[in-house]
């Protein structure tokens, strides 16, 4: 309770070069205490390591969850996605889609427009690489350029391994969302809380937050995470419609790690050395997971309106 009262005041700017581990050892006295916000924080970060991980971004995420309780989407994320196509479409954006960008051209240190795996090029004034840090280096001089890849090599991903099961009933309702204590694993039966199943049926997501500092074992992983389902949902199996495994999927493009200052150790949008060239995504600038992902965004596309002014 003393946590909560004192955590809208806590400067979490101030806890960025502090590890999520040492800051609990320093703050919370009570063993189990320790233990449900160690849990709380690997769910919240999707990351089992806590020595890695910045209190920043866990301290500020628990102070935003106390001001903004979580939203499930009905129909998913696809809601979204279909949302922004459809503002897209009334801006009047072209999308291409069924192909790749497999480079961007540039000349003079000035971006010229980008080439398309159907070998057609587009020519653009402006460019914006709206991927992960790993495809955004690929797509710059082959992968060579260094000011890029000084930018992209030390940056650290989150990923977890995710089980996801369609059912013809939920078996268990009383444990619609679990967060396990001694191991990195959550459960969250979000048909419980969103239209994302027919009628009568559940959909159940789990995942498992990885080490990015160890090899890991997907085969393990999955039975992990099956095993999960077997103590909160038992007879799972016997409903099962479908199942998805993604063994290691990226949750975060960059983690805010206490070595590199927390979220002060993230990118800015601006390639350095060629003009025009911008990223945006949820590795660029503060914030954590979509939230910065659309803060890029914004930023950029408020950059561009200001230069094409000029
Ligand atoms: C299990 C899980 C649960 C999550 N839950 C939440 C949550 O509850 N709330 C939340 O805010 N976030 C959540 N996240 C994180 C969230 O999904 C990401 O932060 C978000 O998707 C990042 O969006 P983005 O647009 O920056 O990048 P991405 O979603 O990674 O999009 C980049 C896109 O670029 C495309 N691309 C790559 N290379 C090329 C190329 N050469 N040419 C053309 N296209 C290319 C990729 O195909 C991809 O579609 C979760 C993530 C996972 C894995």
């Amino acid at each position: 309770m003393s946590i909560f009262s004192t955590l809208p005041r806590l400067k979490a700017e101030s806890l960025a070069h502090v590890s999520v581990q040492k800051w609990l050892e320093q703050t919370i006295k009570h063993p189990v205490d320790r233990q449900i916000l160690a849990s709380t924080a690997r769910v919240f970060t999707y990351c089992s390591n806590l020595n890695l991980v910045s209190a920043e971004v866990f301290v500020k995420k628990l102070q935003l969850s106390l001001k903004h309780p979580v939203l499930y989407l009905d129909g998913g994320w696809q809601t979204l996605v279909d949302g922004l196509h459809q503002a897209a479409l009334q801006a009047g954006v072209q999308i291409r889609s069924g192909t790749r960008v497999t480079a961007v051209c540039s000349q003079d240190d000035q971006v010229r427009g980008v080439q398309l795996s159907d070998e057609t090029e587009v020519t653009a004034s402006f460019v914006v690489l709206a991927t992960g840090p790993d495809d955004a280096g690929k797509l710059v001089d082959g992968g060579a350029y260094t000011p890029l890849r000084e930018i992209i090599d030390p940056l650290i991903p989150a990923r977890v391994a995710c089980l996801d099961v369609a059912l013809r009933r939920l078996p268990e309702p009383r444990y619609p969302v679990v967060q396990d204590l001694e191991h990195p694993r959550f459960l969250s039966a979000q048909s419980v809380y969103a239209r994302i199943a027919p009628q009568g049926g559940a959909m159940i997501s789990t995942f498992k937050m990885l080490d990015p500092t160890q090899p890991g074992d997907p085969k393990q992983d999955e039975q992990a995470l099956e095993e999960l389902l077997d103590i909160v949902q038992p007879g799972w199996r016997e409903v099962l419609v479908r199942r998805s495994f993604l063994p290691h999927i990226e949750a975060i493009g960059m983690l805010p790690t206490a070595r590199a200052g927390g979220y002060a150790g993230r990118p800015e949008p601006e390639v350095p050395g060629i003009a025009h060239l911008y990223l945006a995504g949820d590795w660029i600038g503060a914030g954590f997971l979509s939230d910065p992902s659309m803060g890029s965004a914004r930023q950029v596309a408020q950059q561009i309106l200001a230069d094409n002014r000029r």
